[in-house]
């Protein structure tokens, strides 16, 4: 029973917000408080009548911590879930700091100038979070999130030591369009387009965007292509797991996405470097952010499944264990609950729970730490009752 103040109003906060309506005996109030302000008050009003959770709105502008300050104490609430964008992550760290609140987010920090998304900045809010008796939970969406849960549950229940993880993200949706990007385009693009990396062995290997590149047959989806990136919690799992020797991350991308996404690089449009035009500067990226199609409005369009998990290998008794733990979602069953596409789905209802455990201090303990460095089974189950069952394989097909 609590309250939680929710940052950002865009299509992850939409789904959390619509999750913590539904589990109103958790959120028994909740903030929204978003740059435009109109669209907080939309949501409100679409969702008032249908829940017994109260629900205020506010503006707000998340990269002013005396704003935040003022907005977290005169609302006083027990969690701040930051569903805003990487860049505001250390300004509302820094007003949860100076007023004891505890933070939730999905995504780890990332300067606006360097394309480069690391722990480091908000690991080194470790100290100061436990002196305030604070607890700030990091990547609580589904990867970096439910990935970083399922392998603590693996762990736990399933290994005496993990040493392989390949994480696969697999969207089979289709939302008709050429190009689109199923969440933030900027943050999206700004991932895909960075060199690739892996763990192994105690360091990083460096390859280039797009270089390596598997088929998989995805349960629901079918074959797919699917290319290694580099993903947060790969830095985050590559020390909390013992034992690990190597963690990889693939994610499925169409032809024509990866076309288009060439083209566009080729006459630089996805450059995050500022230029001159017509006497203002502009940043690439951020214009084509502008006209690219809303993520938020692909929901009633997108068809087709996904399906994330993790693929375990490592030993269990002295014998030699693979393990697969995944999840598949309906782009067309999210949007006819909650009106949006899987893609925001399957972070929206991870960031409610986060906060909710958080909140009810099911997981109750000062510092700043990744997901999985907490308990996983209240997690596991309330992936189940809040809408993303998990599956499991015990023979599943590896990736070579
Ligand atoms: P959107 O762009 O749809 O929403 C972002 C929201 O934040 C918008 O409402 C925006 O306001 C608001 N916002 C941006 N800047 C500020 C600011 N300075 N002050 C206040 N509000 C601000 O993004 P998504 O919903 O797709 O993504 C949200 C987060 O989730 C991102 O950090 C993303 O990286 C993360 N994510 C994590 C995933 C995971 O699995 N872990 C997967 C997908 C996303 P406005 O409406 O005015 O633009």
């Amino acid at each position: 029973m609590g309250k939680a103040l929710i940052i950002g109003c865009g299509g992850v906060a939409g789904v959390a917000i619509h999750k913590c309506c539904q589990n109103s005996e958790a959120f028994e109030e909740i903030l929204i408080a978003s740059r435009t302000k109109s669209k907080c008050d939309k949501l409100k009003e679409e969702l008032e009548g249908k829940t017994k959770t109260i629900i205020h709105t506010a503006q707000v502008d998340a990269d002013n911590v005396d704003e935040l300050v003022t907005l977290i104490n005169g609302f006083k609430p027990d969690v701040v879930l930051n569903l805003a964008l990487p860049y505001q992550d250390l300004t509302i760290m820094d007003a949860c700091l100076a007023t004891k609140t505890n933070y939730v987010d999905t995504a780890n920090y990332e300067p606006l100038d360097t394309a480069k998304f690391e722990y480091k900045w908000q690991w080194e809010y470790r100290e100061r979070f436990e002196e305030a008796g604070i607890t700030a939970l990091l990547g609580s969406g589904f990867d970096p999130g439910v990935t970083g849960v399922f392998s603590a549950y693996a762990l736990k229940h399933e290994f005496d030591e993990i040493n392989y993880i390949d994480i696969l993200d697999c969207n089979g949706g289709d939302h008709g369009y050429p190009f689109a990007t199923n969440f933030n385009p900027e943050i999206n693009i700004r991932e895909v387009s960075a060199n690739g990396s892996y763990w192994e062995n105690g360091q990083w290997v460096e390859t280039k965007p797009m270089e390596i590149k598997r088929e998989y047959d995805f349960e629901g989806v079918g074959k797919k292509d699917m290319y290694l990136l580099h993903h947060e919690e790969l830095e985050s799992l590559g020390i909390n797991i013992p034992g690990i020797k190597r963690i990889r991350f693939f994610m499925t991308f169409g032809q024509s996405y990866i076309t288009h996404l060439k083209c566009l690089e080729n006459v630089g449009m996805t450059s995050i470097e500022p230029i001159e035009f017509e006497g203002k500067q502009i940043v690439p990226l951020q214009f084509l952010k502008a006209v690219l199609p809303d993520p938020a409005s692909l929901g009633p369009r997108t068809v087709g499944k996904t399906n994330i998990g993790c693929i375990f290998q490592g030993k269990k008794d002295g014998k030699d264990k693979t393990y697969y733990l995944y999840n598949i979602c309906d782009h067309q069953e999210c949007y006819k609950e909650v009106g949006s596409q899987a893609i925001s789905y399957t972070t929206g209802v991870p960031a409610m729970i986060g906060a909710m455990l958080i909140m009810d201090k099911t997981w109750n303990k000062p510092g700043v730490f990744n997901i999985e460095e907490f308990d996983p089974d209240p997690f596991m189950e309330a992936l189940n009752k809040w809408g993303l069952p998990w599956q499991e394989d015990f023979n599943p097909t590896l990736v070579d």
